[in-house]
């Protein structure tokens, strides 16, 4: 019996488990970190196609069927299974990350592959559809948000399959995607000031940085960092005396400055807000 809290949805479209395997682009020498076994369909798959597969699995159940599937095959040797919860477990070292997890967990899944080290090659993941856009969307689309920006900026995305629900056994309720993640060289900013910002100016997409960078909380808190940092440094900056006004004033025109006044945030991509960063951190702006 499978467990629908766990996201126990079974892959049954071998089509479909054929074209996951392809789509990993895997080499003979490559160790692939599953996560989401199951029963093993696309276990058995991977592991003619690579030099170990690595399975994460939180339903020891499940863990011990897949154990038994391969147990009096050639295979069985390549194949190391980990019983436990994947947001919690040290993930091992891996080249390529197959998953096809229960979807609550979609986002912080991806974050703990995206911090891992040393960076992996790539990941095939499944995703309920609505997640998957959000990852690969374009500056300016409808579902552009932050997650879009955050994920970008470490890797690079790729829509690859359409699933339908009647893929699974039983089928869940909503369509899913298959998604290809690589990461990419990170780049080179404070990723903690990245992601204030991008709380900030997220909360309203549809406004203009300008109007977004006018609201009192927005610039109360920039006005506290500020003060914050000075007084860490133990030095006066000449801002420091600034009146709140001055601080509106000057902070619109660092905006001013890169004509980013009229800019919406739905239409920045992630060059253009590494950008906007280094301009405010320039100008002595910080977000945290
Ligand atoms: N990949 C299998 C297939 O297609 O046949 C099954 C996928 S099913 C959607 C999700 C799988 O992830 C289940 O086997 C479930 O027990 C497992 N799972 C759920 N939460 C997990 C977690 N936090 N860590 C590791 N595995 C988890």
């Amino acid at each position: 019996e499978l467990r629908k809290s766990a996201g126990q949805h079974i892959l049954k479209n071998p089509l479909l488990v054929n074209s996951i395997v392809e789509k990993s682009c895997l080499l003979p020498t490559d160790i692939v970190l599953e996560v989401g076994p199951g029963t093993g369909n696309m276990t058995v798959k991977l592991l003619e196609k690579c030099k170990r597969v690595i399975a994460v699995e939180l339903d020891h159940r499940l863990a011990n069927e897949l154990r038994k599937r391969v147990q009096d095959s050639p295979l069985s040797s390549k194949l190391q299974i980990i019983q436990g919860n994947v947001l919690k477990v040290d993930l091992p070292y891996f080249d390529v990350c197959v998953a096809n997890l229960p979807y609550q967990i979609s986002s912080p899944f991806v974050f703990k592959l995206l911090a891992h080290r040393p960076v992996f090659r790539s990941a095939v993941l499944m995703f309920q559809r609505e997640f998957a856009q959000r990852l690969v969307a374009n500056p300016g689309d409808k579902v552009y948000c932050r997650l879009s920006a955050n994920v970008q900026l470490l890797a690079r995305v790729q829509h690859l399959i359409k699933v339908s629900r009647n893929s699974f056994k039983p089928p869940p309720r909503v369509d899913s995607s298959v998604v290809r993640i690589e990461p990419r060289e990170a780049p080179d900013i404070d990723l903690v000031q990245w992601d204030a910002m991008l709380r900030i100016v997220f909360l309203r997409k549809n406004k203009t940085l300008g109007s977004i960078f006018k609201t009192k909380p927005v610039l109360e808190a920039l006005e506290k960092n500020l003060l914050l940092r000075n007084s860490l440094k133990d030095t006066v900056s000449t801002l420091e005396k600034h009146s709140s006004s001055e601080i509106k004033a000057k902070v619109l025109a660092v905006l001013s400055g890169i004509s980013k006044l009229e800019t919406r945030p739905r239409s920045l991509g992630v060059q253009e807000f590494i950008a906007l960063l280094r301009e405010f951190s320039k100008h002595d702006f910080h977000f945290s």
